[in-house]
């Protein structure tokens, strides 16, 4: 992987679309399939909603996003309902946040978040455009990357050092299993699987993460039974290989 970047032409002056004729073609000559042994990815048309690049052997569909600054804990995405009505029919893409030196133009961070691991509840709505903008009626959206558990992130390059493609590739795999979680559910276990990181223990007691019931219940609000839905999301992290059950009550994250 070449982290240089290929400088934009003088005549782009809007730093959205610099990045964005520097970004693309990098990616169509950089980026390869996390999911199966393609080399590469190919750009879809313009305008396909919510998706950039399509794997030619396996049909994983790809996002791009690019910022100038390390993304903190949301991403500018694109149109909401667009986005919204491909996580509903199970489209979702996984999305590549590349984060860029705009002095030196280079690749600086790259990170994968497949897929299966971000949910509806990830993506905020944003305010409409004020009515005076071209595209008043556009409503844009933010993936919130702090709701997305660490461990379910990919590092594709890491302060200017890429990972290998081996590795990459190992992690997609690694995460996979969320994918057999149904969309809807998925959140919970994502959420339980963030509270889990949070205590920074790799073993931790049941109490541990029933202190955490408040955020849980305010987070999924239509739920009452908060505690039985903890110890049933641990069992199905269980099942997908990110714990294993030392005693009653007592776990080890992998
Ligand atoms: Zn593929």
């Amino acid at each position: 992987m070449d982290l240089t970047l290929p400088v934009p032409a003088p005549q782009y002056k809007n730093p959205t679309q610099k990045a964005r004729v520097s970004t693309e073609p990098w990616a169509v000559a950089n980026l390869y399939c996390p999911n199966c042994s393609s080399p590469r990815l190919d750009p879809l048309k313009p305008n396909t909603p919510a998706s950039d690049f399509v794997c030619p052997l396996c049909e994983e569909r790809f996002q791009l996003k690019s910022g100038r600054s390390p993304f903190g804990a949301r991403i500018a995405d694109a149109a909401y309902s667009k986005m919204v009505e491909a996580i509903r029919k199970d489209q979702t893409p996984n999305i590549f946040a590349l984060h860029y030196d705009m002095k030196k133009w280079t690749v600086s961070n790259l990170t994968l978040i497949p897929r299966f691991a971000y949910s509806l509840k990830d993506i905020f709505k944003r305010p409409p455009l004020s009515p005076a903008a071209e595209r008043h009626d556009w409503v844009g959206c933010d993936i919130l990357l702090g709701a997305i558990p660490r461990s379910a992130r990919i590092p594709v390059v890491s302060d200017g050092l890429p990972a290998s493609s081996v590795a990459v590739r190992r992690e997609f795999q690694r995460l996979k299993p969320l994918h057999r979680v149904k969309s809807k559910a998925r959140g919970w276990t994502l959420d339980v699987l963030l509270i889990v990181e949070s205590l920074q223990k790799r073993e931790f007691h049941l109490d541990e993460v029933y202190a955490h019931e408040a955020e849980l219940r305010a987070l999924h609000v239509l739920n009452r039974h908060v505690k039985p839905k903890i110890r049933q999301q641990l069992q199905q992290l269980r099942d997908l290989g990110f714990l294993t059950f030392l005693a009653p009550g007592h776990y080890r994250l992998s």
